[in-house]
C-alpha cells in the first residue's frame, strides 16, 4: 500500500475510480503510523471536494432489515441519478469477536451498479479503530463524487451515538415486535433519531406496523425533537415489497431543504466538525499517555494499590498525569 503516492491516492479518488477509492479508505482506517500520516495528507487534499452528500445513518438491531432497506432505497437512488456510498460502523467488541454486520452477503444488486459503492464492513481484527475512521471515509466518498451516503450500524448504545455524530439524518429502524412496541424509547436511541420507519409493514404484519406507528408517533409528540424545527415522526414500510421507501426519502429530503433553510442544517454539521476535533483530541491525548515509558513503569503499583482501597481512583490518577507531564 505504502508504494502508492499520495497524488496517485487524490487524483484517484477525485476521478471517482471505485478500486482507488476502496484503497483510500483501506488506507484511512490503516492504524500503522506510516499510513496516518500518508492518510492526513491525502484528505487534506481531498477537503476542498467534500461536504457535498447528504449523509443518512440507518440504525435497528440485527434483522431488522437494514441491509434489504438499503439496497432497495440504494437502487432506487441510483436510478434517479444519484451516486450512492454505504458504509458500516460495526460495533463488534473484543466479547464477541465477530462481525455483527459483515458476516453475510450484503446488498448484491447495489454492489453491482456503478453508481454505488457498498464498503464490505470491517472484520473481526481491525475494531475498535474504525467507527472513529468512517467519519473520514466519508469525506473520501464525497470527494469521489458520491451524493449519498448511507451509513449503516447496529443498535447498540455506543455505536449509534457515534454514528449519530457522524451524520446529517438518523433513521431508526424497527419491527413490530410482540408486545411491549416503545422499548426502543427505554433505550434512548427514539430521542437521536430524526425518524421512524417501522419496517416489514407487510402480509400479516400490517396492521400490527400500524399500530406501532400510532404509538410511536404519540411518544414521539412527548419528546424534545433532536434538532430544532423538525419533529421526527413514525413512518411504516416495506423494504422488501418496496412500499413506503419513497415516502420516507421524501421526509428526508424534506428535512435537508427546512434544515437548510432555517440554517439548523448548518450548525448541526459545524457543532459535529467541533465534536471530531474533541473526540481526536481525546483519543490522541490518552494514547500519548499510555505509551509513555514513565507512566507505563509507574501504573502497575498504582493500580494495586487502587484496587486494594489504599488509594483513592482519582489520587492515583493525578499522581500519573503529574508523573505524564513532568516527563513530557
Ligand atoms: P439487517 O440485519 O437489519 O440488515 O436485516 P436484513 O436486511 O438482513 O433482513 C433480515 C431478514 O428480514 C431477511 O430475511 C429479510 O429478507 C427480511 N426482511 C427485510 N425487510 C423486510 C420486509 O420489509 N418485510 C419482510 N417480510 N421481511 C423483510
Amino acid at each position: 500500500m505504502s508504494k502508492v503516492t499520495t497524488e496517485a491516492y487524490v487524483e484517484g479518488v477525485l476521478a471517482g475510480n471505485r478500486v482507488m477509492l476502496a484503497r483510500t479508505i483501506t488506507l484511512v482506517e490503516s492504524n500503522a503510523q506510516r499510513h496516518f500520516e500518508q492518510a492526513q495528507a491525502v484528505l487534506s487534499h481531498l477537503l476542498p471536494h467534500t461536504g457535498q452528500s447528504l449523509r443518512v445513518g440507518v440504525t435497528g438491531v440485527p434483522g431488522a432489515g437494514k441491509s434489504t432497506l438499503i439496497e432497495t432505497l440504494g437502487l432506487k437512488l441510483v436510478q434517479a441519478g444519484h451516486k450512492v456510498a454505504v458504509l458500516a460502523v460495526d460495533p463488534t467488541s473484543s466479547i464477541t469477536k465477530g462481525s455483527i454486520l459483515g458476516d453475510k452477503t450484503r446488498m448484491e444488486m447495489l454492489t453491482r451498479e456503478e453508481n454505488a459503492f457498498v464498503r464490505p464492513s470491517p472484520t473481526g481484527g481491525m475494531l475498535g479503530g474504525v467507527a472513529r475512521k468512517t467519519r473520514e471515509s466519508i469525506l473520501v466518498c464525497e470527494a469521489a463524487g458520491y451524493d449519498v451516503i448511507l451509513v449503516e450500524t447496529v443498535g447498540t448504545g455506543q455505536s449509534e451515538i457515534t454514528v449519530r455524530s457522524m451524520v446529517d439524518f438518523f433513521l431508526l429502524l424497527l419491527v413490530p415486535g410482540a408486545g411491549d412496541e416503545l422499548q426502543g424509547i427505554k433505550k434512548g436511541v427514539v430521542e437521536i433519531a430524526d425518524a421512524i420507519l417501522i419496517n416489514k409493514a407487510d402480509g400479516e404484519n400490517k396492521v400490527r406496523a400500524e399500530a406501532a406507528r400510532t404509538e410511536y408517533n404519540r411518544a414521539l409528540h412527548y419528546l424534545t425533537p433532536a434538532i430544532e424545527g423538525w419533529r421526527p415522526r413514525a413512518y411504516t414500510a416495506s423494504a422488501l415489497e418496496d412500499a413506503g421507501i419513497d415516502k420516507i426519502w421524501s421526509a428526508i429530503e424534506s428535512f435537508q431543504e427546512k434544515m437548510t433553510e432555517s440554517g439548523a442544517w448548518q450548525a448541526r454539521r459545524k457543532a459535529q466538525l467541533q465534536e471530531w476535533l474533541h473526540t481526536v483530541i481525546a483519543e490522541q491525548l490518552k494514547q500519548s499517555f499510555y505509551a509513555q515509558p514513565t507512566v507505563q513503569a509507574a501504573l502497575p503499583d498504582l493500580e494495586t494499590a487502587v484496587r486494594q482501597g489504599k488509594l483513592p481512583p482519582t489520587t492515583a490518577a493525578l499522581q500519573l498525569l503529574q508523573i505524564y507531564k513532568t516527563n513530557q
